[in-house]
């Protein structure tokens, strides 16, 4: 197995693949202003670097939506396709594996594009750059990125981001980038620290040894665990230095 596959083995059984909640997303949803839109109106949705689809599946079963929920893991997309249909909303989530830096869609046909946890990826700007072009005219871009929130950290923290994830800011700038890419911003908060923890760490965490168990303890297995912990571990030590924002912008 390679690298890629045990990280999909490991995250696959779960609800989410990065942190949040469903109370983030209902605020989140709130902010769009799509639930104040006629119930006949389809709203045209992309989920981009959906993961098992947390936040598709949410959509669907909250408003008038055509979902397409976009991700390069095939595995993940399946698991989404099972839980769409269990869930009943099969017919209004359309799955597509795909790069989020090379999407399908017509220009100006979407009303939404929704992605939690993903943009990272690709960078900041240049999803937020490539992705304005598929929203209509005052479509909304619902995007959640790790960001520091205040303006002093200490020095163990600020290099283990900067080498695992070098874009990561402050809030402001990510702002700010936005702006100059064309967005308005509707909203803006940091999510609270249940949605790494209980939402998103605890689950992995439960399941660790069962992976390492599943993977006969293969070193690569091992060595995703640790990295997986040492992430956890940072989390709760410097949790009061970063978090993710959710930014609910306007095209
Ligand atoms: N939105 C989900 C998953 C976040 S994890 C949630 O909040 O739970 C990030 C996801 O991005 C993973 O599912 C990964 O497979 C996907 N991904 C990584 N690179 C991608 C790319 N270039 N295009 C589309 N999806 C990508």
């Amino acid at each position: 197995m390679t690298t890629l596959d045990l990280l999909i083995d490991m995250h696959r059984n779960h609800e989410r693949q990065g942190p949040g909640s469903l109370e983030v997303a209902e605020r989140a949803l709130q902010a769009t202003g799509v639930l104040t839109r006629a119930p006949n109106d389809v709203i045209q949705v992309a989920d981009l670097g959906c993961g098992t689809g947390v936040a598709s599946l949410f959509l669907a079963q909250k408003i008038n939506a055509l979902v397409t929920s976009v991700d390069l893991a095939e595995p993940f997309l399946s698991e989404l396709e099972h839980q769409a249909k269990a869930a009943g909303v099969a017919d209004r989530i359309r799955t597509l594996q795909c790069s989020m830096s090379d999407l399908p869609f017509e220009p100006a046909s979407l009303d939404v594009i929704w992605s939690e946890g993903s943009v990272y990826n690709i960078g900041f700007k240049t999803g937020l750059q490539y992705w304005k072009q598929f929203l209509k005219p005052g479509g909304v871009l619902v995007v959640s990125e790790i960001a520091w929130i205040t303006e002093e950290r200490p020095d163990e923290i600020q290099e283990y981001w900067d080498s695992a994830y070098p874009g990561i800011g402050t809030k402001s700038e990510k702002t700010a980038i936005a702006e100059t890419c064309g967005y308005t911003v509707l909203e803006q908060f940091v999510l609270p620290e249940d949605c790494w923890l209980e939402q998103y760490y605890a689950p992995i965490e439960r399941d660790f040894e069962a992976f390492l168990e599943r993977h006969d303890y293969h070193e690569n297995a091992a060595a995703l665990v640790a990295y997986e912990r040492q992430e956890i571990e940072m989390y709760r030590k410097y949790k009061e230095f970063y978090s993710y924002g959710m930014w609910i912008f306007r095209a």
